[in-house]
């Protein structure tokens, strides 16, 4: 299995609109590896997309993929979903405004999530409903486990309460990645399909340490309810006995810089955090 990460930043891209911090400032410098885009990646196998961010457009054209067949959503968050509408810009055909023949994307969601695709709406309704007349997308839900191509899908709901958030593992010839890069909390570590990943790709979780303006988070804070700490995140991945840990999701907030997170791997021998346009192997 082969894929790109498009996107490695979370909430927050980086360089943060019109932040003058430390990580930022170098960002906005150096390029590269020091700037984050939102979260999404890809699976080159069968051209499968896993969300899109706000720059989503930006990440398909500087990563060469000429091909989108199938789109998943972990969840339906903004910074999972604002980019919607490339399936518009990828298969506008102007002549017509319908799909350009070959391009419609098929959308590919669990049962729990195609239930609530229709919130998220234009000032003329739900964009789906446009998206699926135009012909830009066509849409298949499936309750627990799908098949595309080579490619075996199986969706784990993280108990979130009313928010409904997914970890999907990814399989193909006995090789298995765990996708979790948001909203995980709590775990399903009772679910085994979670356990002896090749490659656990997941959010670092919250760091305590070296955060903008000296803050500390109070034993009460919010993010406490929806963020592991990145110890606990790194025992979780060992509980789970993930080979290899990928983290992405990086958020502008945890004040460290693509160099930082380069000397924090040092300590590990299976974690790396990805940078925007990682290819992996599998
Ligand atoms: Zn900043
Ligand atoms: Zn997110």
């Amino acid at each position: 299995m082969d894929i790109t990460i498009l996107g490695s930043g979370g909430c927050m891209i980086i360089p943060k609109p019109l932040c003058r911090c430390r990580v930022c400032s170098q960002a906005r410098k150096k390029g590269g590896h020091y700037q984050r885009t939102g979260p999404s990646v890809f699976i080159h196998d069968e051209n499968i997309l896993i969300d899109t961010p706000a720059e989503i457009s930006y990440q398909l054209n500087r990563s060469g993929i000429e091909k989108i067949n199938y789109l998943l959503f972990t969840h339906l968050d903004p910074d999972h979903v604002e980019g919607f509408r490339a399936v518009e810009q990828i298969a506008l055909d102007f002549r017509t405004w319908q799909s350009y023949e070959g391009k419609c994307i098929k959308l590919v969601l669990p049962e729990e999530l195609f239930d609530r695709i229709g919130n998220i709406h234009s000032c003329y309704g739900p964009v789906i409903d446009f998206y699926l007349s135009s012909g830009f997308v066509d849409s298949v839900s499936y309750n627990k486990c799908i098949s595309l191509g080579s490619i075996q899908i199986t969706a784990i709901p993280v108990d979130r309460g009313n928010q409904t958030a997914f970890i999907y593992v990814i399989e193909k010839n006995l090789r298995k990645m765990v996708y979790a890069p948001c909203d995980i909390k709590p775990f399903p570590e009772n679910r085994k399909e979670v356990f002896d990943a090749d490659l656990l790709i997941i959010q670092p979780g919250m760091f305590e340490t070296g955060l903008k303006h000296d803050f500390k988070y109070p034993d009460d804070h919010i993010s406490r309810k929806t963020l592991y700490t990145f110890d606990e995140t790194l025992r979780l991945a060992q509980r789970i006995n993930a080979k290899k840990i990928l983290f992405t999701h990086i958020e502008e907030y945890w004040n460290r810089s693509y160099d930082d997170y380069k000397e924090l791997e040092k300590q590990f021998d299976n974690v790396r955090f990805a940078y925007d346009g990682l290819r992996v192997s599998i």
